[in-house]
């Protein structure tokens, strides 16, 4: 479905693509919320930095956390319910939607209607979140797109996917619209796991709240930027490696956190593939673990393109 929209004219997009706020200003509140407090964090951080008060089981707890919730939002959000490049029974399924709930990043059916809907019109009118569209030109215009690409389009509702259309396929499975529906208890338990972990290791109610300060804010807002930046740096900066009508680029150094996602270019060329990091040395954490799981039995019929299918896309090397 997602394929053919992409060869939609511009004179058929209308209003029924697109899903309004039913409370816009209760919406960008909540929205500013979630990107102001994690910043507050960081006062904390700083504190504890000048302290010299900075434990073991902090960074433990924020690793734990990041990676738990990151792979939510990569293996779950993104390579399973998004672009479905596998297979996988319920229980695995709901876990990885549950996970990726956690990160706070949206409920996950209007996270992925968002996605399909940017992989429909990538880069053309459209697309919610294009560095490149209606941002107008020089230097201002490109600090402009890159940052509506980056967050501003979190606060508006004019391209957003109408759900019904982008993702009747999770509406109607009854595990996702739960996990939908609780979205904010994830959210909870994602900040409760934290202080449970930092109490649980650093064996003292204290380093359980320094445990959430880390585990919880510091680990949203690494996350929420490293995600953003998929969307806005890898339209913008960084190496072409396949044949795409769009910009999208791969960017090398943000592998460690962004788990492979940042392989954009060749995400763009093969979206229904499991594997991002499809060149030599493009490591893909999130496409390693799937690996993992597939050959223990717990997901199956992983996608990945050929050597043949690759070749075809191939820009050559200058
Ligand atoms: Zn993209
Ligand atoms: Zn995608």
């Amino acid at each position: 479905m997602v394929g053919k929209l992409r060869s939609v004219t511009m004179s058929t997009l209308s209003a029924a693509d697109v899903q309004g706020s039913a409370n816009e200003k209760l919406d960008r509140f909540l929205t500013g919320t979630i990107t102001v407090v994690p910043f507050l964090a960081l006062i904390f951080v700083g504190v504890q930095a000048w302290n010299q008060s900075l434990h073991l089981s902090d960074l433990v707890v924020f690793g734990i956390m990041y990676f738990a919730t990151g792979f939510g939002i990569t293996i779950g959000f993104h390579r399973m319910l998004t672009h479905r490049s596998f297979e996988t029974s319920r229980p695995v399924k709901a876990l990885f939607a549950i996970l990726g709930s956690a990160a706070i990043e949206g409920p996950v059916i209007a996270w992925v209607a968002d996605h399909r809907k940017h992989h429909a019109f990538t880069d053309v009118e459209g697309d919610p979140h294009s560095p490149h569209v209606d941002h107008g030109h020089g230097l201002r215009g490109a600090l402009k797109g890159l940052f509506h690409a980056h967050l501003g389009w979190l606060f508006v509702h004019d391209q957003r996917a109408k759900k019904d259309r982008y993702a009747k396929d999770l509406i109607d499975d009854p595990i996702i619209a739960w996990v939908n529906r609780t979205f904010l208890l994830w959210v909870a338990l994602g900040l409760l796991a934290p202080f449970l972990l930092g109490w649980a290791i650093g064996g003292s109610v204290q380093l359980g709240l320094t445990g959430l300060l880390w585990g919880g804010a510091v680990r949203m807002l690494v996350l929420h930027h490293v995600t953003y930046s998929i969307n806005s740096l890898c339209h913008v900066f960084g190496s072409r490696r396949y044949e795409t009508d769009d910009e999208s680029r791969n960017l090398g150094w943000l592998a460690p956190l962004a788990m492979g996602e940042n392989f954009h270019n060749n995400h763009h060329a093969f979206p229904t593939s499991a594997r991002h990091g499809l060149g030599k040395g493009q490591i893909d954490s999130a496409a390693a673990i799937i690996g993992l799981m597939e050959r223990v039995g717990l997901v199956w019929d992983v996608k990945r393109p050929s050597a043949e299918q690759q070749a075809r896309k191939r820009i050559p090397a200058a």
